[in-house]
């Protein structure tokens, strides 16, 4: 397979200085990780990779014969034996990049890499909510596949790091020994390997299983948004089961806008219901209202229904339901409506009187928020 170029793969510039190639190194190597991703062959790829390029360009020598002759100019398969840097490798040069001894462990939460405890993975799933729901809460019940422990299966310490999960390796470097400690590749970590398992687990003793998990959905949520349940991702030998992580979807209201955790809704009424006054149905969250429209309400008039908006997400009470008034001008008109508005057209009080009309959208903004 042929190699990435190594300042590709750091994402530098060719006269990049030493600085910036350790600084370029360093993002790589928290972003892949493999604490960061467990069981993720691909980001343990990248992880070796960016490894594999920093040693090369963060050593003058190696750098000036990998910029004049390529990947050859390091004998053939970059000097790495064809399989590139091993993870024991790598964490020892954690040493030099992130200071300390092998000190890796505090860009992580800190704790050594042997006494933190094993976790499964999380699991993702998304969840379509209507606005009712989004506005009160709810209860969701939902199907997930995960991974669980099979019954009857029994572990063993692993005798290759003795149950510690880490192999450890003293390393020589500039600045004297060092001890760096790797992830056991036997047991992944867990230190336990499989003993004895039913036959429909898989080596890590785990079986997929559908779960029907019930969530409560708290009011106030935003599209995007992400709900943790802690310990309902998938499980893993000798440790704690990863997340759940429920992403919250949005579904549009046909009738009713969200605007932060007030509800928006815009209301037509002709012109003589808005001239005389009238009773109207509104439509809310929870149901339709009657709400009183005063004689002489104007178009763009703003009107509040306090507390019949969304919960805040804090517990800060609820928003409002902010009702615009439109008002509705008739398109067609027979002869007789006609002669009748004819007779209205030159009355005084038909005159529009700017001054005394609705505020300007923008000052009616001010009023309210
Ligand atoms: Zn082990």
């Amino acid at each position: 397979m042929a190699k990435r170029d190594y300042y590709e793969i750091l994402g530098i510039a060719k006269n990049a200085t030493q600085d910036e190639i350790k600084k370029a190194y360093r993002k790589l190597a928290i972003q892949y990780h493999p604490d960061k991703n467990p069981d993720n062959p691909e980001a343990e790829e990248k992880f070796k990779e960016a490894a594999e390029a920093y040693e090369v360009l963060s050593n003058q020598e190696k750098r000036q014969r990998y910029d004049q002759f390529g990947h050859q100019g390091l004998g053939g398969n970059g000097g790495f034996g064809g399989g590139g840097m091993n993870m024991d490798d790598i964490f020892s040069q954690f040493g030099d990049i992130f200071g300390g001894g092998g000190g890796f462990d505090s860009f992580f939460g800190g704790g050594s890499r042997g006494r933190r405890t094993k976790k499964g993975t999380n699991l993702r799933v998304k969840l379509k909510l209507n606005l009712k729901e989004v506005a009160n809460g709810v209860e969701k019940k939902i199907k997930v596949k995960r991974h669980v422990l099979a019954d009857g299966v029994t572990f063993t310490t692993c005798s290759t790091c003795q149950g510690t999960g880490q192999i450890k390796k003293v390393v020589n470097t500039m600045l004297g020994q060092m001890v760096s400690a790797s992830t056991c590749h036997v047991c992944g970590g867990n230190g336990q390997i499989v003993d004895k398992k039913p036959a429909e687990a898989d080596a890590r003793g785990l079986i997929l299983k559908e779960e029907v998990i019930a969530i409560n959905i708290p009011g106030g949520v935003a599209d995007g948004m992400q709900l943790s349940m802690s310990g309902k991702g998938n499980e893993t030998a000798g440790g704690i089961p990863g997340d759940l992580l429920i992403v919250i979807e949005e579904v549009e209201d046909d009738i009713l806008q969200r605007d932060g955790n007030n509800v928006v809704y815009d209301l037509y009424v002709n012109f003589v219901d808005a001239a005389l006054g009238a009773q109207v149905e509104v439509p809310t969250i929870d149901g339709k209202v009657k709400i009183k429209l005063d004689p002489g309400t104007q178009s763009g008039k703003m009107l509040r229904l306090k507390g019949k908006g969304i919960k805040d997400i804090n517990g800060y009470g609820k928003g409002d339901q902010l009702i615009h008034v439109n008002v509705w001008t008739p398109k067609q008109l027979s002869k007789e409506e006609k002669q009748i508005l004819e007779g209205l057209r030159n009355s005084e009080n038909f005159k529009p009187d700017p001054g005394n009309s609705e505020k300007s959208f923008f000052d009616k903004m001010k009023e309210f928020f």
